[in-house]
């Protein structure tokens, strides 16, 4: 059997080898590391393919392919959403990603990015805070205490310093679930009884729960002002959280316009809807807070450039270690051209 060479061996980071690497880097530390590969690509974000997802709906849930390339690298994520699923014992969330070397077309990397895409998406909210939250923040109401909670919570200790978490769920299971596993991490933690009771003395109310409607979890009397919200769980057409009325209010940021104004809270609102995107406050050219009684908004549905940095870390970090196997995944016959016979060679 003719053995594959290296250049056509892709590095597959499975779940057992991402939990490994997180303990081995530190998870605050990771997602600081990875907060600083997404502002990096936030910074050159003009020189990115950018489209929004490629979405496939069904009555109960969303599939989607996520797809960038700088130019040098090409990345894509699958990604499911299925608010039912925890129901049946699944994640709500799951993902993999792919990045490839845009000169040859070839993979350099296979990874799981479920427990990836919940650390991208927290250090990207906890990047969007420091430019965004009121100064000096350091206590949140989290409300929704799902899969992404505990990231999120964590993201804005490492990130900007959050001192006090304050959650809610309508499911008081997830709360204490949340609860349980922040103990020891050096952050207060509040369980709450009701979201009112959560946003008491909050700057930033992060709101991440999952169902497919247009819900309030955040109704417009419960935000006053200088708030900041951190707006993770209106990810789709037809599943929002906040009442428009608290957009109107507020100076709201996104990450994609086109794709966000189908996905986003802002879908509640017409469609010239102002909104200021996150790179030009990262690059300097708009502002971000702009005083202490402003409302400021981001509205993540989470895009595939956050993703593609995700994934351009765990290529650098992996370098050297043994977090990662190789894959027999692309063919690769002695003559580029002669598939055919490295197929009938096999027989023999
Ligand atoms: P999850 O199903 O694990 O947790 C969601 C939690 O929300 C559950 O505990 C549920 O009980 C709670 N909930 C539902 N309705 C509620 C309500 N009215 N009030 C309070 N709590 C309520 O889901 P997850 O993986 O934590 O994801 C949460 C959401 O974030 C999903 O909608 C997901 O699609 C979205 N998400 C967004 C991004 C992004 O980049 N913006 C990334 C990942 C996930």
């Amino acid at each position: 059997m003719t053995q594959p060479s290296d250049k056509a061996l892709v590095p597959f980071v499975s779940v057992d080898n991402m939990m490994r690497l997180i303990h081995h880097v530190g998870i605050e530390q990771m997602l600081q590391d990875l907060a600083g590969y997404v502002e990096e690509d936030f910074k050159r974000w003009e020189l990115f393919d950018k489209t929004p997802r490629v979405a496939s709906h069904s009555d109960v849930g969303v599939i989607e392919l996520m797809p960038t390339s700088d130019g040098e690298a090409y990345g894509f994520k699958y990604v499911n959403g299925h608010p039912k699923n925890t129901t049946e014992g699944l994640q709500t969330v799951t993902a993999f990603g792919l990045l490839a070397d845009v000169y040859t077309g070839y993979p350099v990397l296979l990874t799981e990015m479920t427990i990836l895409t919940a650390l991208r998406t927290a250090a990207t909210s906890a990047m969007a805070a420091k430019y965004l939250a009121p100064k000096g923040a350091d206590t949140m109401a989290m409300i929704g205490n799902g899969a992404q909670s505990e990231f999120q919570t964590l993201a804005m200790k490492a990130i900007i310093g959050l001192k006090s978490v304050r959650l809610y769920d309508t499911d008081s299971a997830a709360t204490e679930k949340c609860a349980r596993n922040l103990q020891g991490l050096g952050i207060e933690v509040v369980s709450c009884k009701t979201p009112e009771e959560a946003i008491e003395g909050a700057q930033i109310l992060t709101t991440c729960t999952a169902d497919k409607q247009y819900a309030t979890i955040l109704t417009d009397n419960m935000v006053g002002s200088g708030v900041h919200i951190n707006a993770i769980g209106g990810d789709c057409p037809g599943k929002t959280e906040l009442a428009a009325g608290i957009l109107s209010r507020s100076d709201v940021f996104v990450e994609y316009p086109p794709q966000t104004r189908i996905e986003g809270e802002i879908q509640q609102m017409p469609e010239d809807f102002a909104v200021t995107e996150l790179w030009e406050v990262i690059t300097g050219q708009k502002q971000g807070r702009s005083g202490d009684r402003q409302i400021t908004l981001f509205d993540s549905v989470g895009f595939a450039i956050e993703d593609f940095s995700a994934l351009r870390y765990i290529r650098d970090r992996i370098k050297g270690t043994d977090y990662f196997i190789d894959l027999d995944m692309l063919a690769d016959p002695d003559d580029p051209r002669d598939l055919f016979g490295m197929l009938q060679r096999a027989k023999a």
